[in-house]
């Protein structure tokens, strides 16, 4: 992981990222056809302006772009990509900047193609389970706009603001995908901007047509590969009920064990959430839930369907949680009670604020049955660094959010909670998980896929890469480890002419 510590006068540069290959004068022509296409006023190129779309929530990269532009239909999206394409200027896509992992991160001297403008609901067909939307349509205003009836699965914390097109480049789960899934499963079709300015559609209204699944490649590359300007998404029926219980612990290991057992039994909650102490004490302080400050652990289940079933399950839940020690079961009487619990889940990242000046909220995958074991190796090594590490995760897919708190203010502190940070995805490694689950790789996390993949893995995504993107300029810099430019020859390592020239780094 980078940290940009300071910000100075002049364009950032995250080291590892190509930089743009472009003159002065080459991006004041840029800037001038940007103008022409999306209008004077969705252009911007002073810094004061560029400063609000210097970093996305990983606040510690930033980077300042040439030119940030706001296009406000997806003809203006292609005609913008296709002048970075001819005056060979990269580009990065922002949603709402909501995201970990560093993906919406400018380029320096490259342009930032702000979708935020997008945000119509182009169709609703209920009879067919499907909207059409643009990218820049917040995740919670999909549900709203086919509720109560129906609902958009895929339930990301920052719901209310992270973007349809962002939550697509992420593959973005949240509480109710071990249930329903990722928002993989509910992306049906595309249309995308090639990085070259040609526009396709990649499926479309049905499931699953003919031939490779290029649908599948573009969803979770992080704004490599092109951007959407139109998403086809797959809404399901609201279930007929909804029963809601939080249930308390002395130990994150009873609950992590209490997860197991439900799973296990066959219960497919709808939502099976974990938060430790320290984040109940974050969360209270903030949502005043009435959870109980000083508990080891707090698990929220949540199951829905049909209202006998949920009615079985919920005392089979209910005796789980107290046979692995939970003394303190507390159901939601009604709605507004249930949404309190949620408020208390939901709110437990920001709230991190009240309890530590600065966190990395760190993403890992685990398999759910070594939840106990890794998260006490969480602990010794929280003690080891002498930091805290509050957790709150999405226990039933083993997707842990370990949020790493430090003082940027004190000395060395901030490298300190950083190599922990590594530390703990090392372990959900050994545990035989994954370096993230849902916030993708972006620029923060691209050193440590070679943990994962081996060159000939690595070689393998860079030819997709470059079948979409042959002259790098998508979003360059981000999810790959090295900087592989499409055409470098696969095999043993050569130095390539970016790192000779010190522009980039190898890991
Ligand atoms: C408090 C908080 C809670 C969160 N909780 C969750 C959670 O529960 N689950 C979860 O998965 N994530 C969570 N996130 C992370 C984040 O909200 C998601 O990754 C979200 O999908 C990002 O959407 P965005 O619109 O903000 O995208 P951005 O941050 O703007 O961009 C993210 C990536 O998408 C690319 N991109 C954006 N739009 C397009 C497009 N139209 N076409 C192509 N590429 C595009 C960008 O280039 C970038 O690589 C949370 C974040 C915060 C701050």
């Amino acid at each position: 992981m980078y940290v940009m510590t300071a910000v100075p006068e002049g364009p950032t540069v995250v080291p590892g990222a190509p930089q743009a290959d472009a003159s002065p004068r080459d991006l004041r022509a840029l800037v001038a056809e940007l103008r022409a296409i999306c209008g004077d006023e969705w252009v911007y190129t002073h810094e004061h302006q560029l400063r609000t779309y210097e970093s996305d929530g990983l606040l510690q990269y930033t980077a300042i772009p040439a030119a940030a532009v706001l296009p406000g239909t997806a003809e203006q999206v292609r005609d913008v990509v296709a002048a970075c394409a001819r005056a060979q200027v990269p580009f990065v896509a922002r949603g709402a900047g909501s995201g970990l992992s560093g993906g919406a991160l400018p380029v320096a001297d490259g342009v930032l193609i702000v979708l935020s403008r997008l945000k119509r609901i182009l169709e609703i067909d209920l009879d067919n389970g499907r909207v059409c939307v643009e990218p820049g349509v917040t995740n919670s205003a999909v549900s709203a706009a086919v509720g109560p009836a129906f609902f958009y699965p895929p339930d990301p914390s920052s719901q209310i603001v992270c973007s349809i097109g962002g939550n697509v480049a992420e593959n973005s789960g949240g509480a109710h995908c071990f249930k329903y899934g990722f928002t993989t499963n509910y992306v049906t079709g595309l249309e995308l901007v090639l990085p070259d300015g040609e526009v396709v559609q990649v499926g479309g209204f049905e499931l699953d047509p003919p031939g490779y699944d290029l649908l599948g490649a573009f969803v979770g590359s992080e704004g490599t590969l092109g951007v959407a300007t139109k998403v086809w998404l797959r809404v399901v029926p609201s279930p007929e009920t909804v029963r809601t219980l939080v249930a308390f612990f002395d130990h994150t290991r009873q609950a992590g064990e209490t997860v197991s057992e439900i799973v296990q039994g066959g219960v497919v909650p709808g939502a099976i959430e974990m938060m430790d102490e320290k984040a109940i004490e974050a969360a209270e302080g903030t949502a005043k839930a009435g959870f109980p400050v000083g508990r080891g652990a707090a698990l929220l289940v949540e199951l829905d369907g049909s209202e006998r079933e949920c009615d079985a399950r919920f005392e089979e839940v209910r005796e789980i949680c107290e046979r692995h020690g939970s003394d303190d079961v507390r159901v939601a009487r009604d709605e507004e009670e249930r949404q309190r619990f949620w408020k208390a889940r939901k709110a437990a990242f920001a709230a991190m604020g009240r309890i530590s000046p600065n966190y990395f909220v760190q993403d890992g995958v685990i398999p759910r049955t070594t939840l106990p074991e890794v998260l006490e190796r969480i602990d010794d090594l929280a003690s080891e660094y002498g930091l805290i590490v509050a957790n709150v995760f999405h226990a039933g897919d083993g997707n842990l959010h370990p949020l790493v708190c430090f003082d940027g203010s004190v000395e060395g502190q901030a490298e300190r909670a950083e190599e922990l940070s590594g530390r703990i995805l090392d372990v959900c490694l050994e545990a035989g998980g994954s370096i993230t689950g849902e916030h993708g790789v972006g620029v923060d996390k691209k050193r440590h896929m070679p943990k994962m993949f081996d060159e000939a893995d690595l070689d393998a995504f860079q030819r997709l890469r470059c079948a979409f993107d042959p002259a790098g300029l998508a979003n360059p810099g981000k999810v790959m480890p090295t900087p592989r430019l499409c055409g470098e020859v696969p095999g043993i390592y050569r130095q390539h002419p970016l790192e000779a020239a010190g522009l980039a780094d190898r890991f």
